[in-house]
């Protein structure tokens, strides 16, 4: 670890003249600590060079790293803040400044002074506040502090065993989840395994044991995998790097004990086998995935959008799992090098483009604002405990933590419903399950779980069992694996035939729905079944769910590059929501004919005097070109708030209070109606024709199945147009 490193990488992103700063803050820190050694019987400056290493990773500025060299001067040196602002400019002193305060009031709690239990508590949350004051003023004071901990937590092994556990349990508390709300899961992971290794020695040998037999039996496995994985990508002509990922070995604990409590082994964690795709675009991790599943199976339930929806963090990614070689299943990460730039450095990432002006981060500024809420929320709670369980509470927002009527505690993943908890209690009394009570009041069972919730579960004795609509993820009914597991199962325990008809009846009305024209057999093949009877069984037990269809059918089909016409006639469009591949800013209408949605294949035809129009790859307007060169491919580039429009026929049952319902659902999702015709007919019946604004297929989708849901319902329909 050498000056050298830092000055190599910090040359990798700043311009050379950026430099003299950095430089001459190693020379100032050099001279004030030398002499000084560290526990490690090292000279004391490895400490800041290696915090300011560790900052490059982050590609933070010259002064952030400039400051990091400089942290400990003014505390272990005597070099007061004023003497800093002289040489090296109020940016750095003041960074250094807010480091120096932070260390001050950690140090205290790990003094040896062995304070009260009060005493600790109160400490604590005086940091925590010096902390988040400190994050809301400049970001930066904080991820010098992360570096520092960090730095500290490697080195852990020189001091006494009591410190070493102090500081552990500080690091495993509060300075990884920070990391990880911050976004910046590199350091977070390794924070939390150094932790691990302190504060449980033992399991962590262990567990280290495990992966290290498992890896060397998965090395030659994962190698073929990722050959296979690369050949197809590059059959797609698909840009790709493709490597196996790395498993940290606190969330396999983590993992593993969650496993126990479900009664599973350490054989079933099955993401020890994992690898990442990295391509260039958004569009193409979507054609990768699409790839990789007509390669192999999809495990059902297993794929996960993070790209339509960031987490909080704003981590995106697709994940998946698929049934790959030898039937082993294996996990699949799916990004663009942006994403994965993101993924590991979170906040930091973004704070840079803030800075660089590229762009306004709106999801930066709801960082912000988050902190500055918590803040506000510090003002409010009284004492020094409550506040340190609020903060703590709001860092672990993956979990919620409710009550059984008896005052047993449960925790499940943030977003689980009263179903989740009726399957976590038991799998009968899930099967069962026909209500809920939270906090006394009756709740729909797809209802999201609060921390503090306590819950009771309505089950008849016998008479029930669970409903096909529980798997269907667009209605929200379950968010746990182990529950959607349990329902599967108790469904693949039922009568092939009747799973059969089912599965059929099913596929027909998704198809029919969307207006999507393919046959069955076709998507069978899609979802890798050679037998269509296999297929429908599949689909009645849940192990395919019909919601992925579209998303199915429009990322494994070939893009047509074929065919077209003039379209009778256009309409306005979303600017900039199509990209025409390999020409420039042309103008691009969605053509009125066959109204296409995002999801859908589309082509795009040049006409004389209006740019593109883009039209459904299917669209009979399209057929027969006269002049083939006048079509291009077009594909999706979807930016925030853009809407289409699409016209939906619904038929039901006439009752009062009928087009409430409808209307209900649609606002629900967010989605504009702008034109609503309603006819009721003599047999009692109505159809109500609407046009929607949607901001693609997966929310149509969604929306058709929650109204095919409302009371009286007969079918639901995207009018082919
Ligand atoms: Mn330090």
């Amino acid at each position: 670890m050498s000056f050298e490193q830092v000055r190599t990488r910090a040359l990798q992103y700043l311009p050379a003249d950026s430099l003299g700063v950095i430089e001459s803050a190693y020379q100032f820190a050099a001279a004030a600590h030398d002499g000084q050694l560290r526990k490690t019987g090292e000279p004391y400056l490895v400490h800041p060079v290696a915090a300011a290493l560790i900052l490059t990773d982050l590609r933070l500025d010259q002064d952030a790293i400039a400051a990091a060299i400089l942290h400990d001067v003014p505390e272990d040196c005597g070099v007061p803040i004023a003497e800093i602002d002289k040489r090296f400019g109020s940016e750095v002193a003041s960074l250094v400044d807010g480091v120096t305060k932070l260390s001050k009031v950690t140090s205290l709690a790990h003094d040896g002074r062995n304070p009260t239990k009060a005493g600790d508590e109160l400490v604590q949350a005086e940091n925590l506040r010096k902390m988040l004051i400190a994050m809301a003023e400049d970001m930066r004071v904080v991820l010098i502090k992360l570096a520092d901990r960090l730095h500290n937590m490697r080195t852990l092994a020189a001091l006494k065993p009591e410190r070493q556990r102090a500081i552990a349990q500080e690091t495993m508390e509060i300075f990884a989840p920070l990391a990880g709300r911050l976004g910046i899961y590199q350091i977070k992971s390794e924070l939390e395994d150094l932790a691990f290794s302190y504060l449980e020695p033992e399991r962590y040998r262990e567990i280290a044991q495990l992966v290290a037999q498992r890896r060397a039996a998965g090395e030659q496995y994962i190698s073929r995998v990722i050959r296979e994985v690369r050949r197809t990508l590059d059959e797609a002509k698909i840009v790709a790097e493709v490597s196996g990922r790395p498993k940290h070995l606190y969330s396999v604990s983590r993992k593993m004990r969650a496993y126990q409590t479900i009664g599973r082994e350490f054989a079933d964690i099955s993401d020890l086998l994992a690898i990442r795709i990295l391509v260039e675009t958004m569009p193409e991790c979507y054609h990768a995935l699409g790839v990789v599943h007509s390669l192999w199976h999809p495990v059902p339930g297993q794929f996960d959008d993070y790209i339509a929806n960031p987490k909080q963090s704003m981590y995106q990614s697709l994940h998946t799992a698929v049934i790959a070689l030898d039937g082993q299943r294996i996990e699949i990460q799916i990004r663009s090098h942006e994403m994965h730039h993101v993924a590991e450095y979170g906040i930091a990432a973004h704070w840079r483009y803030k800075e660089g002006g590229r762009k306004a981060d709106i999801q930066f500024e709801e960082r912000i604002a988050w902190l500055r809420q918590l803040l506000e929320w510090q003002k409010e709670v009284r004492g020094a405990q409550e506040f340190v369980d609020s903060v703590k509470t709001d860092l672990f927002r993956d979990q919620v933590f409710v009550y059984t009527p008896r005052g047993e505690i449960k925790d499940l993943p943030a977003g689980a419903t009263p179903l989740d908890f009726a399957y976590r209690i038991h799998t009968d009394l899930g099967h069962r399950c026909v209500g809920a009570k939270v906090n006394g009041r009756l709740v729909s069972l797809n209802t999201a779980l609060k921390n503090g919730d306590i819950i009771e579960i309505i089950a008849p004795k016998s008479g029930r069992s669970p409903s096909r609509d529980w798997l269907n993820p667009n209605l929200g009914y379950v968010k746990t694996s182990h529950a959607r597991e349990k329902i599967r199962q108790w469904f693949r325990r039922q009568e092939r035939a009747e799973n059969l008809d089912r599965g059929r009846e099913l596929l027909e009305k998704e198809l029919k729905r969307l207006a999507l024209h393919k046959p069955f057999d076709e998507i069978a093949k899609l979802f890798k079944y050679d037998k269509l009877e296999d297929f429908f069984v599949a689909i009645g037990i849940g192990e395919v769910n019909p919601g992925t269809i579209a998303v199915k059918v429009a990322t494994a089909e070939p893009r047509p590059i074929t065919l077209p016409l003039t379209p009778k006639r256009s309409g306005a469009v979303p600017i900039g929501a199509v990209a025409v591949m390999g020409v420039g800013d042309l103008v691009t209408t969605m053509a009125r004919c066959c109204s296409p949605v995002p999801g859908d294949v589309i082509v795009g035809y040049i006409t004389r005097f209006r740019g593109v129009t883009v039209h459904r790859g299917d669209c009979p307007n399209v057929r027969n070109p006269a002049e083939p060169e006048r079509i291009v491919r077009v594909d999706w580039m979807l930016g925030k708030d853009q809407v289409f429009p699409v016209r939906i026929r619904l038929d039901a049952w006439d009752r009062v209070g009928l087009l409430n319902d409808v209307t209900a659902v649609i606002a629900a999702e967010g989605i504009n109606m702008n034109a609503v015709q309603t006819e009721s007919s003599m047999d009692g019946t109505a159809t109500i024709s609407m046009k929607l604004e949607t901001s693609g297929i997966e929310q149509l989708s969604r929306v058709l199945g929650k109204l095919e849901a409302v009371k009286g319902v007969l079918g639901v329909s995207r009018e082919a147009g």
